[in-house]
């Protein structure tokens, strides 16, 4: 039978436009629907625009730390309303840059919500389209726990476009994007406070990068309400009310909620052709091919069940194309994936936290070093900065590398390369740093930690 398409993706996504592109690339006939503006969250609501106020927030750094370098600076003014301006007008220059991508890559735009009616069949207002392959690229959404008072809250989606800087804030959550919200919105000069259930910030990270990044956070001046839940909010005459189930009482201009994201997958006819679903989450199943539980239904992305993170989903759906239209089977690696928080100050992770290499290997090695930055001398600023390397003592293997402070997001990304590579800690040391900069304390760490087994058995 003869189908529309070769591939209909759904979703414009950094994943969608990246498997559809690579697919009209090979000769496929593509079709990708997108029921908003073209780009996705990374583009439009994540990753971009969010990194664009990490950088409007550091310049309060950068002032402040001028002076120690003679600078003497009248105290500067900030433009949220300008500063949103600029962005909003950046993320449009960047939808047009997406919309051109597809177009010149010969991929068909249909603008509208798709359903799918059976395994081979999208229907978008009220036409009906064929393909041999579906792909879902469909993304997440923020999620709130449900408690009284929640309507009242945002998520990151209105906290990219509020109208004024918030006086105050309380944002409820540890993860990447409450931490990361809670740095923007101070270094701009509102009053933050976090909320979090655990003990510490950032679940999955390395204890002693998340024990770090809250003593900076708290000496910056942000608040952090730990091992605390909101009960209620109630809105006030200015702000609200939050009440915890402590009985303690909050209040604040703006409530941000960080507590999570959900797939895009209800109400498109996924379960009802077969799709199969996790029970929980409502993520798609999929194997390492991106298959999902119908045969020719792929999911890539923030929908599965797999790392929610914009670079992984671009693989996946670049090794998806490989695979099905150039005779290439390709699946996306996605063992060895380095991540970086925007947080205030950044971090960078690849491979193994300690926690995670104790359990899973007999014996490692933990170098760690934390000093002062260079730059931080003349500033006076009283920050330091944290790496640390943990290494498979039979192999000698790096299993991991983590780090805490200026630049850390750039640094990781260059030693994935040799995590990727499987490099050992002797390579590590044969490796010349380029001095001076903080990158060459990961190639002259030369102590360990004591062994925790070796020191409980003295
Ligand atoms: P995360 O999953 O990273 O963090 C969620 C946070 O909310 C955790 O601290 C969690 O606490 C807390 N939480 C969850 N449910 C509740 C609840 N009912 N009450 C109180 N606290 C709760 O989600 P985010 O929303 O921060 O980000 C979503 C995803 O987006 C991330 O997983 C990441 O993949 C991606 N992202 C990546 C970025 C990057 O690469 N730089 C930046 C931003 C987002 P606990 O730890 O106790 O479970």
């Amino acid at each position: 039978m003869e189908y529309d398409f070769d591939l209909f993706t759904i979703g414009a996504g950094s994943g969608g436009v990246a498997a559809s592109r690579r697919a009209a690339s090979h000769g496929a006939r593509v079709a990708i629907c997108e029921a908003g503006r073209v780009g996705g969250t990374c583009v439009l609501r994540g990753c971009v625009p969010k990194k664009l106020l990490v950088y409007a927030a550091h310049f309060a750094d950068d002032v402040e730390d001028a002076a120690g370098y003679g600078w003497h600076v009248a105290p500067p003014a900030h433009s949220w309303p300008e500063l949103i301006a600029a962005k909003n007008q950046e993320t449009s220059r960047l939808e047009g840059v997406y919309r051109k991508m597809l177009a010149d890559a010969g991929a068909r735009l249909i603008e509208g919500r798709a359903k799918l009616l059976d395994a081979h069949t999208i229907e978008v207002g009220g036409q009906r389209l064929t393909a041999a392959h579906i792909l879902l690229a469909i993304g997440g959404h923020p999620v709130t726990p449900k408690i009284p008072g929640v309507e009242h809250v945002i998520s990151s989606n209105e906290a990219l476009d509020l109208p004024t800087l918030p006086r105050n804030i309380v944002i409820v959550g540890g993860g990447y994007i409450a931490v990361e919200f809670a740095g923007i919105f101070h270094g701009l000069g509102a009053a933050v406070q976090m909320v979090i259930r655990g003990e510490e910030l950032l679940n999955g990270f390395d204890d002693d990068v998340r024990v770090h990044l809250a003593q900076a956070m708290r000496a910056r001046g942000i608040v952090i309400h730990t091992r605390t839940e909101i009960a209620a909010i109630e809105p006030e005459r200015e702000g609200f009310n939050l009440t915890t189930k402590a009985g303690g009482e909050l209040s604040a201009d703006v409530v941000m909620y960080a507590t999570g994201r959900l797939p895009n997958t209800t109400g498109m006819g996924l379960a009802e052709i077969g799709v199969a679903l996790h029970p929980e989450t409502g993520a798609i199943r999929v194997d390492e091919w991106s298959r999902s539980s119908v045969p020719n239904v792929y999911a890539i992305g923030d929908a599965t069940d797999m790392l929610n993170l914009t670079p992984t989903a671009i693989a996946e759906g670049r090794a998806l194309a490989e695979t099905l239209f150039n005779d290439n089977p390709t699946s996306a690696r996605l063992d060895v994936v380095p991540t970086a928080v925007f947080s205030n100050p950044t971090i960078g992770a690849v491979g193994l936290t300690e926690r995670e290499a104790r359990a899973q290997f007999a014996a490692i090695d933990v170098y760690r070093t934390l000093f002062r930055p260079l730059k931080n001398t003349l500033s006076g600023r009283d920050e330091k900065t944290l790496m640390k390397l943990i290494v498979d003592r039979a192999s000698d293997r790096v299993l991991g590398a983590h780090m805490i402070g200026p630049d850390a997001p750039e640094i990781i990304g260059g030693l994935a390369v040799a995590l990727t590579c499987g490099a050992t800690k002797k390579q590590f040391d044969r490796t010349i740093g380029i001095h001076p900069t903080a990158s060459e304390e990961f190639v002259t760490l030369r102590t360990k930690l004591p062994d925790p087994k070796a020191k409980a058995a003295e």
